[in-house]
């Protein structure tokens, strides 16, 4: 089938350029798929506990959906969540098709526990190895399905094309040999913001630059405030920041300070199964009381065979540490892992730009809320990818894009300096110390500033100039600093030591605009 609206192409190849990608060549389309770097490296290989949904015998997608509100702190959009646990079961039986090799138990799928999850619902593939399963197995798929994909592309900018359609301005990596998209719709898979964190659980291609050129076109951005923290990610000085999964906690492994108390027990009933933010702060707050540079994760109690089976990979790591789990307490410290916001889209993944599209992390459908549910970020990719390939061969009416509140921002051009050294590691330290996992007005505001400074000397000076990776880093971490100050309370993922409770008049998503889209 031609699509009258051109061939699609989806930029980024995580779960959700690659599931969208796939399906749309199902459904008849002819797409093409660019990524910045290789098929395979995306944030989708790292993920380890696995892809929640409700298919045990005690659960439903009822259970799912309330879980999923319960975690959100007030935010979560009823109708993208029951799309997101309703449909996640025949998302998971595509994946079955594609050859997704699920665990099993005794013939039936290994349904594991992950943090405020009411059931045990998390799917997984090689023990902790269900991203890497994904994500070689969607690229094989890819591949054998003859779709164009082309390696080391990346998406520089979007422009207008006529009253109906955006086109990409693509270039190699190195930002040579820029070229215009056809005609076609664009659908935005680039993933998060999280190695522009200092402490970060991300691959280096997440640095959230679907977001910046998305905003600089003038696509609506919601909830860039929230970005979670993961609390157990292993720590040891010079040693890669590798995530020990929520999973093992769901097994029974419990969170110690370095006097060997259980210091989460009494500050909230689920202990160390508390929802993300609630584990994350308390572990900061610890290390911050204690002097120590980390807690430990006490996973002592688990039969060691059961481990060794459950996590294979982890315990592989551990091992080129010396560790072992079943004898030692593994040190962690809480990082930057998910960006719960982004380029705002409908429940069929259309942005506020015409011919513009997003799944998966760059995406801010609203089925989140504040917080994120762990292990519902890979079933976004899939249920959002899958309600954007169907909208493109058979359109349907969207909803209106509307945030509760506005704020319209300024992003001068400056001295166009994009290469200059030191910027990034300075977005990163800004990002973790003024915008991390406890925020203040003051903090915010002088990472604000020192944000614009560096746009001044990194933008470039001429409106029709592509700005580079650096520039847009930079840009992003400004769109969060601002979001982050303006939500003057505490709501799920973001709090603010300076305004501590959740306050009702902020029961709304925050919207970022650009004042003058650029041309
Ligand atoms: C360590 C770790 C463990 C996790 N564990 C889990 C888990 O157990 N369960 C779960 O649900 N979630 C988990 N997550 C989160 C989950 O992995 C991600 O949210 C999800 O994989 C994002 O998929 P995506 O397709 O949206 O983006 P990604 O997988 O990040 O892919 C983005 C793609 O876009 C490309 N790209 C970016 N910018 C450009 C550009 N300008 N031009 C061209 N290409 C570009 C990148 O190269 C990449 O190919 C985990 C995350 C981490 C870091």
């Amino acid at each position: 089938m031609r699509n009258p609206l051109g061939r699609p192409l989806v930029v980024g190849t995580g779960i959700a350029g690659l599931y969208v990608a796939l399906r749309c060549r199902e459904l008849g389309l002819r797409p093409t798929l660019i990524t910045k770097s290789r098929l395979e490296e995306a944030t989708t290989r790292y993920a380890q506990g696995g892809i929640a949904t409700a298919v045990g015998p005690d659960d439903s997608p009822a259970l799912h959906l309330k879980d999923t509100i319960r975690a959100g702190a007030g935010l979560v959009d009823v109708a993208a969540a029951k799309a997101l646990t309703f449909e996640a079961p025949a998302r998971i039986a595509d994946l079955v098709r594609y050859g997704v090799p699920f665990d099993t138990v005794e013939g039936q799928i290994a349904l594991g526990r992950e943090a405020a999850h009411s059931r045990a619902r998390i799917l997984h593939a090689g023990g902790d190895a269900t991203g890497l399963s994904i994500e070689e197995t969607l690229k094989r798929r890819v591949l054998d399905a003859g779709i164009e994909v082309r390696e080391r592309t990346a998406l520089r900018g979007l422009k207008p094309n006529g009253r109906h359609g955006t086109r990409a301005i693509i270039s190699d990596d190195r930002g040579r040999n820029a070229e215009e998209s056809e005609d076609g719709p664009i659908v935005l898979a680039t993933g998060g913001t999280g190695s522009l964190y200092r402490q970060s659980s991300n691959p280096s291609v997440a640095t959230g630059e679907g977001v910046a050129i998305a905003f600089r076109a003038g696509a609506l951005l919601t909830d860039m405030e929230f970005i979670q923290f993961h609390p157990t990610v292993f720590w040891r000085e010079g040693a890669p920041r590798y995530l020990i999964t929520e999973a093992v906690r769901g097994e029974g492994a419990v969170l110690r300070n370095e006097a060997g108390e259980r210091f989460l027990v009494g500050q909230h009933r689920d202990a160390e199964l508390a929802p993300r933010d609630i584990v994350s702060r308390a572990v900061d707050r610890e290390i911050h009381r204690s002097g120590h540079p980390c807690v430990y994760l006490d996973a002592t109690a688990i039969p060691r065979d059961r481990f060794f089976a459950r996590f294979p990979s982890v315990c592989r790591f551990l091992a080129t540490y010396g560790l072992d789990p079943s004898r030692d307490w593994i040190p962690v410290t809480p990082v930057a892992h998910y960006m719960i916001g982004g380029v705002t889209t409908d429940l069929e993944g259309r942005t506020s730009l015409p011919g513009l599209y997003a799944a998966g992390e760059v995406a801010s459908t609203g089925v989140h809320g504040a917080n994120r549910l762990a292990s519902n970020s890979l079933l976004e990719g899939l249920v959002f990818g899958e309600r954007v390939a169907r909208q493109l061969v058979h359109p349907v009416a969207g909803r209106t894009l509307a945030p509760g509140r506005l704020v319209r921002l300024d992003w001068p051009a400056g001295a166009g300096r994009d290469d200059q050294r030191g910027a990034i590691d300075r977005v990163r330290d800004i990002l973790w110390d003024d915008v991390g996992i406890v925020r203040t007005g003051g903090g915010l505001r002088s990472g604000l500033e020192e944000l614009a400074e560096l746009g001044r000397s990194t933008e470039p000076s001429r409106s029709n100039d592509l700005p580079g990776p650096v520039a847009n880093a930079v840009l992003t971490a400004s769109l969060v600093a601002r979001a982050a100050l303006t939500r003057t309370e505490s709501r799920g993922a973001h709090y603010r030591s300076d305004f501590p409770e959740r306050r009702p008049q902020w029961r709304l998503h925050i919207g970022l605009v650009r004042k003058e889209p650029s041309g």
